[in-house]
């Protein structure tokens, strides 16, 4: 009992369209190259918005204004990556802006502690409503609902003229307040929240934000809820890694893989998944291509996601010099290691090839790292980590 499955603004908004809440829609995005597409897609000023499970985005700078496609790939770049307390935004929602002309407060939640629901509602929305709360509390109406009589015409009316919505859009705000009720009744909700529901010019009201969480006992009556939390549930070190801009598919093995190029890390999983047929069946633990810049924190981020996968029990760090040589990065493995320190737990075999390779060596030898094992050929330094991750 009491498990929630707390929705993200383009999810909660998803449904209020289902229902007929008037929202707008937007496109998500997870780089800033399509939030430049959909800028450009949906035309004019368009607004940025992180989407994350946390309120007060607007104040941590997770919403912004972009005049031109150009600023909407400015504030995505800005916004994705971005932590919002404690959480970090992997996908933003880019939708027309709308100005809003007043913003108000709107709610309905399963309230435990009396056994019933309540509505909250307030002109003064936008802000944070616990701070309205504070310092106007007469201005945040709380209204409770009977489960059984729900929220008629004429209890929808009795909220809006009790929360003193503006006589203009009193009628679309009955009609509102009918459809949230709706979300939350017929999708099982445990809160359904719009702050702001804005009043836009033209006495248009909208949901410019939305929250929902759902009650998780009652999923097995709505198929469409599953797909919010697969949406959810990608690998976390794949999230990680994606953060760090790493190129990271996680396979499931034990042998930790980390390479420059796509192309010599592709032959790599090959060769220890041949090698591991000597070791127990041991296999490649993931794809990680950390490109040309193989220097030092590169080499770290790309450590540090391997090392925090539990199946993983050796690492094979695979690098073949190029523009960047061989010396810089050997130099990059031990900066790795030393920035690492004691979270680097797990062996670490290296083969160096290509620009530089005498010098490469000479530093990895020099700097005689008790977790690193220094192997020429490809095939043997396959062979020593499979025999390491079967040990
Ligand atoms: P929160 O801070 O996490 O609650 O995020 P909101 O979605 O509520 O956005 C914060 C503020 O940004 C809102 O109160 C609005 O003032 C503004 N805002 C949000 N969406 C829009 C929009 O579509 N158009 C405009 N002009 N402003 C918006
Ligand atoms: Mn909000």
């Amino acid at each position: 009992m009491g498990k929630t499955v707390d929705l993200m603004e383009y999810q909660a908004k998803e449904l209020f369209a289902k229902h007929g809440v008037t929202t707008t829609l937007g496109v998500v995005v997870e780089t800033a190259d399509e939030a430049k597409a959909a800028a450009e897609q949906l035309g004019g000023v368009t607004v940025v918005k992180a989407q994350v499970k946390a309120g007060g985005r607007g104040k941590a700078g997770g919403v912004k204004l972009a005049k031109t496609a150009d600023e909407a790939f400015e504030h995505a770049s800005n916004i994705l990556g971005m932590e919002i307390k404690g959480l970090t935004v992997n996908r933003v929602l880019v939708t027309p802006a709308t100005p809003p002309v007043e913003e108000y407060y709107f709610s309905f939640l399963l309230d435990r502690s009396n056994r019933s629901y309540l509505c909250i509602a307030s002109v003064e929305g936008g802000v944070e409503i616990e701070e309205v709360a504070k310092t106007n509390p007469d201005a945040v109406r709380q209204i409770p609902i009977n489960a059984l009589e729900g929220v008629t015409a004429e209890k929808a009316a009795f909220i809006v003229d009790d929360a003193k919505f503006p006589a203009e859009l009193r009628d679309q705000a009955i009609e509102m307040v009918q459809k949230l009720w709706e979300v939350f009744i017929e999708e099982d909700a445990t809160l359904v929240e719009v702050n702001p529901l804005a009043r836009l010019e033209g006495d248009k009201l909208e949901a410019l934000d939305g929250k929902v969480s759902l009650d998780e006992n009652a999923e097995f009556r709505h198929e469409d809820h599953a797909s919010f939390e697969i949406r959810e549930e990608a690998d976390p070190l794949e999230s990680k890694a994606k953060d760090k801009g790493l190129n990271y598919v996680k396979l499931d093995g034990e042998i930790g893989i980390i390479g420059n190029g796509a192309g010599l890390v592709m032959s790599t999983l090959d060769v220890v998944a041949y090698a591991g047929e000597n070791h127990g069946g041991v296999k490649p633990a993931n794809f990680l291509d950390i490109g040309g810049g193989a220097n030092a924190q590169v080499m770290a981020d790309g450590l540090d996601v391997i090392l925090n996968d539990p199946q993983v029990k050796s690492v094979f760090v695979n690098v073949f010099g190029g523009i960047t040589a061989c010396d810089e990065v050997a130099n990059g493995i031990v900066g790795a290691l030393g920035i690492l320190g004691d979270a680097a737990t797990k062996p670490l075999v290296v083969r160096l090839d290509g620009n530089n390779v005498e010098e490469g060596r000479r530093i990895l030898n020099e700097a005689n790292h008790p977790l690193v094992t220094l192997v020429e050929t490809m095939d043997g330094a396959a062979d020593k980590a499979a025999e390491l991750a079967n040990a």
